[in-house]
Order: C-alpha cells, then structure tokens, then sequence
C-alpha cells in the first residue's frame, strides 16, 4: 500500500472501489478508485496534505446533482457528510459543508428565522449547495450567504466573503481544487410558525409538480433566459421518452428519472437528445445544471 494511503487510512475511513451508484440520488455511477470519508476538518487538511498532486478530487455531499459515469471515478471521493456541526447566534447560523439543507430549514423554523425556507425542498448537503448557488421559490443561497471556510489543495484553510464568490443563478466560483467547509448565513427574524407554513407549502407545491417518486438529480438543465427547459423539452415532444432504464419524466420534462436500473449512459444519452431536439426544433442550446464528471454534453 502507498504511504500516502496509509495515512489517509488514519484521518477517517478509506474504502476502494466503491459504487458511486449508491451516493447519488440518480443511483447511477460507476466505482471510486478510493472513497475517504475523513473524521474531522484537521483530518481533512492533513488528507488534502499527503494525497499526490496528481491524484484527482471529487467533493461529493449528496450526490443530489452529480451524473458520474459508469466507468467511475479515477481518483479519491471526498465524502464529507461526516463534518456536520451547526449552530445558531441570534441571526447568524453557521454550519458545516455536511449539514443537509433540510435540517438548516427546520432549525431556522425552530429559532424564527427566514431566508432560507427552500432548503427543505431540496436534498443537498450544504457544501453542495454553496458550490452550485442552490435555490427555489424566489431563494437563493447567495441572498443570505455571508462567509465560507474552503480548505484547500494543500491543506490550509481560507476565509472567503460571498462577495468574492461571484455567485449568480446555480454558479459560484471557488478556488481551483479548494473545498467548502463550512458556511455562514445572516438570516432575517420572523415568526417561527410562519416559517414553519411556507416550508409546508413549498413542500406541498413539489410533491405535486415534481416525479419525487423515482430517483432523479433535479432539474437536469438550467432555464435559459426568459424561458424553462421543461416547456421547451416538453413542446419538443420528449416527455416521457425512455433509452434504456432511463425516461425524461412524464410529470415534469426537466427531470430525468431512473425508472428500471439505468446507466448514466442512459441519462447522459436523453441529455443529448434534449440538447439536439431543443437547439433543432427552437434555436436554444440547454446548459445542464446537472453535474457531468468526464462526458461531454
Ligand atoms: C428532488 C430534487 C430536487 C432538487 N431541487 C433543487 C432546487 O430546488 N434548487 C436547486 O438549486 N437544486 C435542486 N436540486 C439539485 C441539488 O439538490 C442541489 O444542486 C444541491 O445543492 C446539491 O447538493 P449535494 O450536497 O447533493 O451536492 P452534490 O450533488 O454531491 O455535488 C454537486 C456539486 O458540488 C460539488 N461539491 C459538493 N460538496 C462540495 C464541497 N463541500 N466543496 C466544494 N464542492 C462541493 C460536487 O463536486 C459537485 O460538483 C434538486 C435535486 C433533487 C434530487
């Protein structure tokens, strides 16, 4: 074994070849080479330290937007769901990259807070959800954002202010290789069960409109200008249409839903067809929201 393996070995759980096909909503993807799950923030550093420069990193939370494919992944899955702390100051909450987005909701009900409500409908950590400016229903996280903590290739962690993070619709910028640690919220005071009935009716609203029953990763593409892809997707007449165990869903025409052990081929294959269909038929070139790790779309 590698020395550097054997010292990953000591800053938290280390396993090879692991499916990734079980660490994504989607359930697709193929194995890990490695996949660490570290103990802590230090053990992440002293991780970040000894892996080689030439060994790739994927930061994985939920795996809530992420399409790896099936031949996996080459190099070291960060898993960082272990690093979950969080805490409530007034209207200051803090929280760690592994702290999923729906328990950030509850707490904010909990302590009368608002800003953050839409977090309850959607199923990311909150790592995840910094890294792809997360949002819905009118929210989004770079409206209350204030500071993150990245810890970086070589180990050191770094304070950045949101305003440094260029975020705009489902895009933030964050240092090459660097990985978001913790986050910081400025929240508004509001009454706790007012809160508490806007995440009922959110909740409510994507039961109805979205096929939450099948494993799916969201919104496959982002809405061009003006527009939604699920209108255009669905005048372009693919909802419902199926390659392999994959299908665009009927309820919904930007989700692509896992509707009998699909590949990520499946998926990534319907995302082409969108592309094409879309660009032929309306002139309109669909950007995935979706994550794709190693494929062209
Ligand atoms: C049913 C459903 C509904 C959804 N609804 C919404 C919605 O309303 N709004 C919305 O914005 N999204 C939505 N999503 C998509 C998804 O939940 C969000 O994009 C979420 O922010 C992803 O979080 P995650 O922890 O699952 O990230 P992952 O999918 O694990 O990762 C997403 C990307 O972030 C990177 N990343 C993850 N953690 C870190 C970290 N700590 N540091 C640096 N980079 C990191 C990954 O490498 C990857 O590139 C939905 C998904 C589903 C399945």
């Amino acid at each position: 074994m590698s020395d550097w393996l054997k010292i990953l070995q000591t800053c938290g759980t280390c396993t090879e070849n692991e499916p990734l096909s079980g660490h994504t909503t989607l359930g697709v993807g193929g194995p890990a080479r490695w996949f660490f799950r570290p103990d802590n923030q230090d053990a992440l550093c002293a991780a970040m330290l000894c892996i080689p420069a030439d060994i790739p990193l994927l930061p994985l939370g939920r795996g809530s937007n992420l399409l790896p494919p099936d031949s996996g992944f080459p190099g070291v899955v960060l898993d960082l769901s272990s690093l979950n702390h969080i805490q409530v100051n007034g209207t200051i909450l803090s929280a760690e990259c592994g702290v999923r987005m729906s328990r950030v909701s509850r707490i904010c009900a909990d302590h009368g807070l608002t800003g953050l409500e839409f977090m309850a409908t959607v199923p990311g950590d909150i790592g995840g959800g910094v890294a792809m400016n997360a949002g819905a229903f009118g929210q989004q996280i770079a409206d209350c954002l204030t500071r993150i903590h990245v810890v970086r290739r070589d180990g050191e962690k770094q304070e950045l202010q949101a305003a440094e993070l260029e975020m705009a619709y489902r895009h933030t910028s964050l240092p090459y290789g660097s990985l978001v640690v913790s986050a910081e919220f400025h929240l508004q005071e509001d009454d706790g069960e007012t809160v508490r009935e806007r995440i009922r009716q959110m909740r409510t609203t994507r039961g109805r409109t979205q096929p939450l029953e099948l494993p799916n990763c969201g919104s496959v593409f982002k809405n061009p200008d003006g527009d939604h892809a699920a209108r255009l997707i669905e005048a372009a007449g693919l909802k419902g249409h199926r390659i392999g165990g994959a299908s665009i869903s009927a309820k919904h025409a930007n989700f692509i839903v896992n509707e009998d052990s699909a590949s990520s081929s499946d998926v990534l294959a319907l995302i082409q067809l969108a592309q094409k269909t879309v660009e032929k038929k309306f002139g309109v070139r669909l950007e995935p929201e979706v994550r794709m790790l190693g494929e062209p779309a």
